[in-house]
């Protein structure tokens, strides 16, 4: 492979994009009075969140073992996959290429950006990832590929050949949607991050550290990407309370360990459950997440007897290479046998 400019992948209007200089990053130095802003005097939040979110970053930075910039905080992971079209894709024009089935942002931002969409169907039943087959999608305006491992939602991690074949075989982004990382046993690529300029590694608070409500996600790339999402999006785009409250989980982060053990715990003991005891349960699927993948004899039928019992699950019946497939979420040990008393009586 040869060397890739990152400026030739970059949509040029992003990369001559001059940003909008906040108020409050324009001074340098000591101040107590701050009427730069026009913001209000009076109340608790009355001043404009940190735009950069510098103390948040150290503390992730120390977690994740990265540098602070090499990080980007979005809006839930939504914000750095809308970014990332936005930044690399010319509407009309360019492409990504994408695995099937898995999570279904990459498409609806891909639509919404108006850039085409790619997809490599992965290997019936195992899930893999078949990298020649991703590589023979791409062309000359292929600007980025996207791989989430583990995946939703057949919860499977993608083998790390597979991503390096993708890593050294494509020129341009390849993204790495790791949401469901902390419930897998295998490194991140984020240990690999210094190695492959044209990585970027998606992570979230939502899944592992249990702060869905608070939308925040996070983006590991190179320190020049980085620049280029900081400049791209909104200045204020992660608000006082949600940078306070996740601040507060990172000095609790043993917590997490402990709950994403207690949760893979469950999910072992959900998963021989449902295999031994439940008629209705044809296969359930191995799984790297917080959820399985569990093939019916009926998926509707068994989705409407859950329902009418008060459990939703997430129906993928109609998903591709997922026929008669149910998502279901690991809960706590009350919620799992609810749900495994809930499917007893299905046919
Ligand atoms: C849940 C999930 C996310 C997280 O999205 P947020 O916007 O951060 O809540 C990202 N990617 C995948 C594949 C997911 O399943």
């Amino acid at each position: 492979m040869q060397t890739v400019n990152l400026k030739d992948l970059v949509r040029p209007n992003i990369w001559a994009l001059e940003p909008y200089s906040c108020a409050r990053s324009e001074f340098k130095g000591e101040a107590r009075f701050f009427l730069d802003a026009n913001e209000n005097p009076f109340g608790e939040y009355n001043r404009y969140p940190d735009p950069l979110q510098v103390a948040l970053k150290e503390k992730i930075a120390k977690i994740k073992g990265v540098r602070t910039s090499q990080i980007m905080l979005g809006n839930g992971s939504d914000e750095p996959i809308d970014l990332i079209y936005r930044i690399f894709c010319r509407p009309g024009v360019d492409n990504v290429v994408a695995m099937c089935p898995t999570y279904g942002m990459y498409k609806v931002a891909a639509d919404t950006n108006d850039v085409e969409y790619r997809e490599a169907m992965l290997e019936e039943e195992t899930f893999a990832l078949l990298p020649e087959k991703m590589l023979a999608l791409a062309d000359q305006n292929t600007k980025v590929m996207w791989v989430c491992s583990p995946n939703n939602p057949t919860g499977n991690l993608i083998s790390p050949e597979a991503i390096e074949t993708l890593l050294n075989g494509f020129g341009g982004i390849l993204v790495v949607d790791e949401a469901y990382i902390d419930f897998a046993d295998s490194p991140s690529w984020l240990k690999r991050l210094d190695e492959f300029p044209r990585l970027i590694v998606l992570q979230t608070f939502s899944k592992a550290w249990g702060l869905a409500g608070l939308r925040c996600g996070m983006a590991f790339a190179s320190e020049e990407i980085i620049a280029i999402f900081n400049k791209v999006k909104y200045p204020y785009n992660i608000n006082m309370l949600t940078q306070k409250a996740v601040s507060e989980a990172l000095d609790n982060a043993r917590l997490v360990d402990g709950r994403a053990r207690y949760l893979v715990g469950e999910r072992k003991r959900v998963a021989e459950c449902l295999t031994m005891f439940i008629d209705c349960v044809e296969h359930v699927y191995p799984s790297d997440a917080n959820f399985l993948l569990v093939k019916m004899t009926n998926a509707d039928a068994a989705y409407a007897h859950l329902l009418e019992r008060g459990v939703v699950t997430r129906n993928r019946n109609r998903v591709k290479l997922c026929g008669n497939c149910l998502r279901i979420t690991i809960g706590d040990d009350n919620e799992n046998d609810v749900l495994i008393a809930g499917l007893v009586a299905v046919k």
